[in-house]
């Protein structure tokens, strides 16, 4: 596993990174138990950031991670979580300086710590950027100071909330976007110079496209479009006529961008870590990755998310 400094932070990440979404249930129902060993052999074979929020299976995730960590020396993993979206409506959002304090001790609470390596705002596109800017993330950088937090960041979809994040001059620490730097879509490409001359670190989560660049497919709730499901179909019917998982190219064209510092995959199998880790150490077919892409062009593979003044 490599490992390579988060933008202008202290914090050494691996390559790869264990996002615990799925231990919520979000994917399918899960053992705890399995989840547990998920969360054990991706920290036995060197994965050391864990990203978790409340919003995931409504606190379920973080409880089930919580139970996880419990016997793994503190200073073994890096850890982030999230506050302000606690559902799916627009009504679950809470960006207020006193929910995202209350959220933390909450989090902490259920994750057995008494600080977080890093606070993200969790997709900050389903709020004003008025108050995320002058509420919200003035709040992360007071409990940064208190020493509950290590370091802060902002989550979201469109990357227009990349791009007013920077506007804002505001210190961001990471960023943690999704599905925008994937084989479907390099949309993060935009703004990865600007991120970067900023010492803002990128964490990229769900390089198969939350499901999508799988051989069980993307689960009901995605919110892809029909044209990009039949695409998705295509690709994955590509690479197994060469006889190649689709998954494991995903894994190996999103960790292929130097600028990357980690990127997030979610799972609760103690198989697929040990399958992601070995992908990791294949080369990229360059050939079939552009075949792949070529299947996604034209095709819309976006959606929207959040406030329509806050798209892209
Ligand atoms: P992902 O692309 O990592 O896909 C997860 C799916 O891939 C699951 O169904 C999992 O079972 C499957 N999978 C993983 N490894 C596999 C393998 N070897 N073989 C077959 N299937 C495999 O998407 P994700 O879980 O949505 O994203 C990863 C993490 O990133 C999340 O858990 C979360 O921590 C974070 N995330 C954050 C945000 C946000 O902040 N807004 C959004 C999305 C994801």
């Amino acid at each position: 596993m490599q490992y390579k400094k988060l933008g202008n932070t202290n914090l050494n990440v691996s390559q790869l990174s264990y996002g615990a979404s799925p231990l919520g249930s979000v994917f399918r129902n899960i053992s705890e138990k399995e989840g547990i060993r998920t969360v054990h052999t991706a920290v036995d074979h060197g994965i050391n950031l864990i990203d978790v929020s409340p919003y995931y299976g409504l606190t379920v995730a973080e409880t089930v991670l919580g139970k996880a960590l419990k016997s793994i020396p503190r200073d073994k993993y890096i850890l982030s979580s999230k506050a302000g979206r606690y559902g799916s409506e627009f009504a679950d959002f809470d960006f207020s300086a006193k929910r995202i304090r209350q959220s933390v001790h909450e989090s902490l609470a259920r994750l057995g710590t008494d600080y977080l390596d890093i606070l993200f705002l969790h997709d900050i596109e389903f709020a004003s950027f008025e108050q995320i800017f002058s509420e919200a993330l003035p709040c992360l950088h007071e409990l940064k100071k208190e020493g509950l937090i290590r370091y802060v960041g902002v989550t979201g979809y469109p990357i227009n909330v990349f791009q007013e994040s920077l506007n804002s001059g505001l210190d961001i620490d990471c960023i943690l976007t999704y599905c925008r730097y994937a084989l479907h879509d390099t949309a993060l490409s935009s703004i990865i110079p600007a991120l970067k001359d900023k010492g803002v670190g990128i964490i990229n989560a769900s390089p198969t496209a939350m499901g999508m660049l799988t051989q069980r497919g993307a689960p009901d709730w995605h919110p892809a479009s029909e044209q990009f499901r039949k695409a998705a179909e295509k690709a994955i019917a590509l690479c197994n006529n060469y006889g190649i998982d689709i998954t494991g190219l995903a894994l190996q064209f999103a960790t292929s961008h130097d600028d990357i510092t980690s990127t997030l995959v979610g799972t609760a199998n103690p198989d697929n870590i040990l399958k992601n880790i070995a992908w990791l150490e294949q080369p990229l077919n360059l050939d079939l990755a552009s075949q792949v892409k070529s299947i996604f062009m034209g095709v819309d593979c976006t959606w929207d998310s959040g406030y329509p003044e806050n798209q892209d």
